[in-house]
């Protein structure tokens, strides 16, 4: 597609909102859907909300009826995950989280048709959220609906989470189906919510052999992760040969996410966007549905990684320096908000600048090895 992956992003969006010091912030959108604009990416898919009927092809109703009612009434009493802490009410939370869902049902419907090859939504990678509740900052669980739908069609998916954290959600929701292929590289939940996505963790009995998991140390920097993401993706999706990739693409595995402990850089979260795009024209007809999901330093490393995965569905170059009118508008806000400054560039220097040490080099070395085990566990490699 000479105009890049269809954009899916509008008014909606912003209505998913926990509210002014919430880290996940729909002020992400002015900086990043302004950058994404800046390289020439339009929306042309807003979201809106998906219907109950098929919200439950992921979610159980009493659920779907929970999240409504703390949409009426936010000041209900905490239950399913949603209260005071990661996921709080907010009003009309059923509606803005459906529409989510929706954007990600709805370009994934644009892919089936064939209307388009890819599409981004970068609001969507919901990816922790379970049948029955909420948790980590996500709602409805708008990739593994995606993914869903798909199925629907009785098509394979290969399903690939880079986001800082385990993609629990999508793992659970198609745990026991051996046409979902779920694959997440993420820091060690030894040290990181949720907890979970260990080499062991490998499929429901229908299943085994589909779910896979590459937990990284936390210091693990570009090195070590974009051999992970070299190493497995291609040998996964040669083995389970997909007909559709979707891919969640947290921008919170940078070296500056206040979150998380991985020193992954924008040049290797680009590398493996390039990757992924790679594959989807390789085993999946070109069939891709990318989203974006975590990632909380707003202004420096969201808008570059939003703006990298679309560039990489567009098949186009990196632009040597970040337009100087993007940076004219935003560089207050950010001095304001996060005292920081923003970069000139779309990749990062070596190492995102930071010091290299021992822990660095250490996490750095025993990836391949962990990528290695993850591998070995589902059957695949030496
Ligand atoms: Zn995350
Ligand atoms: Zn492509």
């Amino acid at each position: 597609m000479a105009d890049g992956p269809l954009l899916v992003y509008g008014p909606r969006s912003t209505t998913y909102d926990f509210g002014p010091s919430h880290p996940l912030t729909p002020r992400r959108f002015g900086p990043g859907i302004g950058l994404l604009e800046a390289v020439g990416a339009k929306a042309g898919l807003p979201p809106e909300p998906v219907d109950d009927e098929r919200l439950e092809w992921i979610h159980d109703a009493v659920y779907v009826e929970i999240v409504r009612a703390f949409s009426r009434d936010p000041e209900a009493r905490f239950r399913a995950g949603i209260g005071p802490g990661d996921t709080p009410a907010f009003a009309g939370m059923h509606e803005a989280s459906a529409a989510v869902a929706g954007g990600s049902l709805g370009a994934m419907e644009a892919i089936l048709r064939g209307d388009v090859e890819h599409a981004f939504h970068p609001g969507g990678g919901l990816h922790h959220a379970m049948p029955d509740r909420a948790g980590g900052f996500c709602v409805y669980n708008d990739p593994a609906l995606a993914v869903a739908r798909a199925r629907r069609d009785d098509l394979r998916i290969l399903y690939i989470d880079l986001d800082v954290h385990h993609g629990d959600g999508v793992q659970r929701i198609h745990w026991n189906d051996p046409g979902v292929m779920t694959v997440s590289i993420h820091e060690t939940g030894f040290a990181l919510f949720p907890g979970t996505g260990f080499v062991d963790e490998v499929g429901g009995p229908a299943a085994r052999g589909t779910k896979v998991n590459v937990p990284l140390d936390p210091g693990t920097g570009e090195i070590g992760w974009l051999a992970v993401v070299r190493e497995v993706l291609p040998a996964l999706a040669d083995s389970f040969r997909p007909d559709v990739v979707v891919s969640q693409h947290g921008a919170d595995s940078h070296a500056f996410d206040p979150l998380a402990h991985l020193r992954v850089t924008t040049t290797a979260m680009g590398a493996a966007a390039r990757l992924v795009d790679e594959i989807a024209h390789r085993w999946a007809g070109g069939r891709w549905l990318a989203t974006g999901g975590g990632g909380y330093d707003i202004f420096r490393v969201v808008p570059r990684t939003w703006a990298l995965v679309w560039l990489a569905g567009a098949h186009r170059e990196v632009p040597a320096a970040i337009p100087g009118a993007w940076r004219g508008q935003w560089a207050a806000g950010a001095e304001r908000a996060a005292g920081v400054e923003l970069p000139k560039t779309f990749e990062d220097p070596p190492n995102a600048g930071l010091p290299y040490g021992a822990r660095e080099e250490a996490a750095d070395r025993r990836a391949p090895e962990i990528a290695r085990e993850a591998l070995a566990a589902v059957g695949l490699g030496a």
